[in-house]
């Protein structure tokens, strides 16, 4: 942990590299040094625990999409990671990675900063290119979207994380991880320059019934527009508690109480779907030109919420 370094800067850590030696090489982020995690066998694997299942984080997304409990019990989950990216980068990619991945933003990914400013100060986001921008959560200086197709099916099924650093371990719900930076010396997450994350934990499954529903502009290794993950414990025919995650619409994974609000109680409809998806994208504020994913974000909602009550992930 020591050869981390106590300020962003100073060293990053090297999982598979499909992200990080794409930045290093367009000249976006220049460490110090490297800690190449990838060695370290512990960090590996999935195992079954009581109850649940534990990840460790140096897991491929292929070996997760592929291990048979994922399949069996959180097909939702095996369901994003076959959508994202391409065989030959989920061979790569490790699941720790994918959650710490950086924003895909062109003016970040072109050297301009997670908060981009001209010269002069003013907004590069707001008074150019918005069209894949943040419709929610975008009141501050941060207007990308949190990059991870992966990590709202994960908020849907509760899962939690675990970080070690050099004077111990922290375990916080995976959402609580992610937050909205102000200054352009914080970061997209709730990691430490001297962390690593070592596992992702899942509650056990039952009784819920999951699904996830992506909106892409082509069927072919890119990000999707819109998506949105849902998480339903039904009581009888009625939801007892959902959980409504939207992605690529916000600078987090974005939990929808509002939507969770208008399902709780009540058996899920197509017009109880539905409402629920005007609620969720409300309070939505859009950018010059990102206007059209309100309404790709409505549909990637409701149908993900209809997927769910109707038994979750083929
Ligand atoms: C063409 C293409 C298409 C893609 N499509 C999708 C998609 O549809 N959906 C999606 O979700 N992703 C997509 N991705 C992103 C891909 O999933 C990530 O690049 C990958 O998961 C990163 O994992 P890695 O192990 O290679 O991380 P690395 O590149 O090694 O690291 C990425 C970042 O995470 C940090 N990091 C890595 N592991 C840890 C750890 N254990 N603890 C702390 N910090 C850590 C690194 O320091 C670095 O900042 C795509 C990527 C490409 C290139």
């Amino acid at each position: 942990m020591g050869l981390l370094g106590t300020a962003w800067g100073q060293a990053e850590v090297l999982a598979g590299g499909t992200d990080l030696l794409a930045l290093m090489k367009d000249d976006v982020v220049h460490p110090k040094r490297l800690v190449n995690i990838k060695q370290i066998k512990e960090m590996s694997g999935v195992t079954v625990g009581s109850p649940g299942l534990r990840i460790g984080s140096l897991t491929t997304l292929g070996e997760l999409a592929d291990n048979v409990n994922v399949v069996k019990d959180y097909p939702a989950l095996a369901e994003a990671i076959n959508d994202a990216a391409s065989p030959q980068i989920r061979n790569m990619a490790t699941l720790g990675g994918n959650l710490c991945q950086r924003p895909r933003c062109w003016y970040f990914r072109g050297g301009f900063g997670l908060l981009p400013k001209s010269e002069s100060g003013k907004d590069l986001v707001t008074e150019g290119e918005n069209r894949y921008h943040a419709i929610l959560g975008n009141d501050g200086p941060a207007k990308f979207v949190s990059p991870s197709t992966i990590v709202p099916v994960l908020v849907a099924y509760g899962a939690s994380i675990r970080l070690v650093g050099s004077k111990g371990s922290r375990e916080l719900p995976l959402e609580r991880f992610y937050v909205i930076p102000k200054t352009e010396t914080e970061r997209e997450h709730d990691l430490k320059p001297n962390e690593i994350l070592a596992e992702v934990i899942l509650p056990s499954p039952h009784e819920m019934k999951v699904a996830h529903y992506e909106i892409r502009q082509k069927q072919a290794f890119d990000w999707p527009l819109a998506l949105a993950a849902v998480g339903l414990t039904m009581n009888g025919p009625s939801v007892q508690s959902a959980r409504v995650v939207i992605g690529y619409v916000a600078p987090i994974p974005w939990r929808s109480a509002e939507a969770e609000r208008v399902l709780v109680g009540k058996s899920v409809s197509e017009d109880v779907a539905k409402a629920a998806a005007e609620a969720a994208l409300q309070g939505a504020t859009p950018l010059s030109h990102n206007a059209y994913k309100i309404q790709l974000a409505k549909v990637a909602v409701k149908r993900a919420m209809l997927k769910a009550a109707s038994g979750g992930a083929a």
